[in-house]
């Protein structure tokens, strides 16, 4: 058996303690007093608890926890779910959001699995048709518009957003690395909107509002998906959430903004 210092999972500190009262068995009573307290610390604040200890956890660990909370509370309870989906997927929504770890899209919007076709990228930007070098966003876009037919494109934009920041206190002495340079050039219309007698967080509090509109009229230049908007087979629209305060706002292009 390890050494108790060495001990990182749970199965080995159950081993060790069943071990003790294997050992001396006079021990249960305590032991079991011991595991009711500690029972009874959990209940009490068991999600704040987990999500502290599954920062500590080796990587491999925190994958198969997460991969079986999730299989326990969702998947084994969902049969229906799962069995419509193995048979493919019709989701009405595209969504664009950032690759920022603060902002999933599914889990701030409750979305289930199968609801929306999701990108996300630097800032959640959309390139015009046709632009170079960008296909990874064209093809999922090409993907969710031409095949699976969605009928909503939703393109979010979020509180302190890096790609944001990166775009607009850019430096032209100072150059970022290669890929994010060329990738943040796409909301580069965000910096003829920008009030320059606001501070830096006001600023791109606009700029990344002003982004998620550069995107919508870039997916406007897509002739099939101008096309499916013109005919009310799609319908585009705008979100930008914030973490900070907790709060939506959503727009349709040229409608005014709607707080949630
Ligand atoms: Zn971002």
């Amino acid at each position: 058996m390890a050494p108790v210092s060495t001990i990182e999972t749970f199965e080995e500190a159950q081993e060790i303690f069943l071990q003790k009262i294997k050992e001396d068995p006079r021990l249960k009573p305590v032991a079991a007093k011991k595991l009711l307290d500690l029972a009874k610390e959990l209940d009490a604040s068991t999600e704040e608890k987990l999500g502290d200890l599954s920062l500590q956890l080796p990587a491999e660990e925190r994958i198969k926890q997460g991969f079986l909370k999730f299989k326990n509370n969702f998947w084994l309870k969902n049969p229906k779910l799962y069995e419509k989906l193995s048979a493919g997927q019709s989701p009405k929504f595209m969504i664009f959001a950032c690759s920022d770890s603060r902002v999933c899209p599914t889990t701030i919007l409750g979305l289930q699995p199968g609801e929306a076709f999701v990108v996300r990228n630097i800032a959640s930007m959309i390139p015009a048709c046709g632009e170079a070098g960008f296909p990874s966003t064209s093809a999922a876009l090409e993907y969710g518009v031409l095949h699976l037919k969605v009928e909503h494109i939703l393109v979010i934009g979020h509180s302190r957003c890096g790609g944001i920041k990166a775009l607009l206190t850019t430096d032209p002495e100072k150059k970022w690395s290669d890929y994010i340079q060329d990738w943040i050039k796409i909301s580069t219309p965000v910096h003829s909107n920008q009030n320059h007698s606001h501070d830096i967080d006001e600023r791109c509090s606009c700029g990344e509002k002003e982004s998620v509109n550069v995107s919508l009229s870039n997916l406007m230049t897509f002739p099939w998906i101008k096309s499916a908007v013109e005919e009310k087979k799609l319908a585009l629209h705008g979100g930008h959430y914030s973490f900070v305060t907790g709060t939506f706002q959503y727009w349709t292009p040229g409608s005014d903004k709607v707080d949630f």
